[in-house]
């Protein structure tokens, strides 16, 4: 639905009771406010103002919303992402309808991920007539809680299996339904290498609606699995020794309404803009992990030996190496940044990554040569001698290239760049004085 009398009707007739204003903090976390529909004529005119205005609320203690202009603060609904929420109880439904938040006059607030990510795309488009699309494909683990009530790996399966090894099929079975219902287009969903551990995939779409969907995908999946007695959790590394979970961003960009990565005649049949397109993403990649890796935990993903990268170079089919080419050639040509894991703020993420792309496609300068060796099996010095860097060591490593990174700061403008700082910083001090098992287990008998 569009307009503001189809939305109208499909409450209706779904007989919506509650409508959920949705919206999402710095870390991507999801909020709401649920608007309760009445009846009678009273009722009806309530539901369309709300709908064709927006909802006044007070963003004050929204994590990095806080603003000097005040708190009073406006959710302008976008009608298009109206769905009836499928875990609700059928007897009095809920929908939820995603939006932007604005001051009280209708201008984007400066600290809504969403609006930020909406401003980098306006600028793309009215300085080239350009559009970015993005394919994530997330990865989770499902745990269950044993008898001593530790949180472990809800199966024993692992990669493609199928059952009776795989009994995490049937709960994959309801988070596939569950995700239709709500408009994903999932395109395949298999268990992954770990225990517990899986992807379910949906086609890729314009950034703001892949987005919008990693959020209705992380809810649902949470949702779900709660209401199955079972954790769901997208903690990029929840368990020491075995894979982390990813969220690898496939991602092309279109001119003038046209695909650009592709050229026949090219090497590796990637044209200019790709290997630009790519140079960019390389050159900032130190700073864009600080964002699409943002966490403490996400850092002990990306280290040699997990399917994860660990290293800032590009490939046709290396999965050591931090961005890789699919096979696929013509429309459907695109690359893979494998750095991404599910704990990023997707808003966010896609803003850094489609900057640095863009900051490499204005400058011309392309991509080096390919990696094509396995770069978890070369020494530190081999590495060197081939100009291979790693991805930085910590959230703290990160968040000091952040600092330096003029493009990305313009890309997620002052306040977004300057509150993700401060509460990044704050939560990496928390970390750093905190006394970990792994210390006590390895100092306590000094
Ligand atoms: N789980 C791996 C990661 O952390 C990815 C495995 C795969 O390529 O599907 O990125
Ligand atoms: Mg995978
Ligand atoms: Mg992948």
């Amino acid at each position: 639905m569009c307009n503001v009398e189809q939305a109208v009707e499909y409450i209706k007739k779904k007989n919506v009771k509650f409508i959920r204003f949705q919206f999402v903090d710095i870390h991507g976390t999801p909020k709401n406010i649920a608007f309760p529909v009445k009846e009678g004529n009273s009722g009806d005119e309530e539901l369309y103002d709300v709908l064709s205005k927006g909802l006044y609320f007070d963003g004050s203690s929204i994590d990095g919303f806080v603003s000097i202009e005040g708190s009073d603060m406006m959710l302008k609904p976008d009608l298009s992402t109206l769905f009836v929420l499928p875990w609700r109880s059928a007897e009095k439904p809920a929908a939820r309808i995603i939006c932007d938040v604005c001051y009280p006059n209708g201008k984007p607030f400066e600290g809504d991920p969403r609006g930020c990510l909406k401003k980098m795309l306006d600028k793309f488009d009215e300085q080239l007539n350009g559009q970015y699309f993005v394919g994530p494909e997330p990865e989770f683990f499902v745990l269950k809680q044993d008898a001593c009530g530790s949180w472990v790996p809800a199966d024993n399966a692992g990669y493609f299996d199928l059952e009776p090894v795989d009994t995490g099929c049937d709960i994959r079975k309801k988070i596939v339904c569950a995700l239709e219902d709500l408009g994903l287009h999932v395109e395949a969903s298999h268990h992954e290498v770990a225990a517990g551990q899986h992807e379910v995939d949906f086609r890729f779409a314009d950034a703001v609606k892949t987005a919008d969907n990693v959020i209705t995908f992380k809810t649902a999946i949470k949702t779900i699995a709660s209401q199955n007695g079972l954790m769901a959790t997208f903690m990029p590394k929840p368990f020491f020794g075995v894979n982390g979970s990813g969220m690898h961003c496939h991602q092309s960009i279109w001119l003038n309404n046209e695909p650009s990565f592709y050229d026949e005649n090219a090497k590796y049949q990637l044209s200019g803009i790709c290997m630009d397109y790519i140079g960019g993403i390389l050159e900032h990649a130190k700073s864009i992990v600080a964002v699409t890796n943002p966490t403490v935990n996400s850092y002990k993903r990306m280290v040699p030996g997990y399917e994860a990268p660990a290293n800032i170079a590009w490939a046709n089919s290396n999965r050591s190496a931090i961005i890789r080419v699919p096979a696929p050639r013509g429309k459907g040509t695109r690359i893979e940044f494998r750095a991404p894991d599910p704990s990023c703020n997707p808003y966010l993420a896609f803003t850094v990554m489609l900057a640095a792309g863009l900051d490499g496609v204005k400058k011309k300068g392309g991509a080096p040569e390919p990696v094509e060796k396995n770069i978890f099996k070369m020494t530190e010095a081999q590495k060197k001698a081939e100009g291979i860097e790693s991805v930085p060591a910590s959230l703290k490593a990160a968040l000091e290239e952040l600092e330096t990174n003029t493009i990305l700061k313009d890309a997620l403008g002052k306040h977004i760049y300057e509150s993700f700082l401060e509460i990044k910083t704050a939560e990496w001090d928390s970390f750093r004085t905190a006394v970990t098992d792994w210390e006590t287990a390895n100092y306590l008998r000094l």
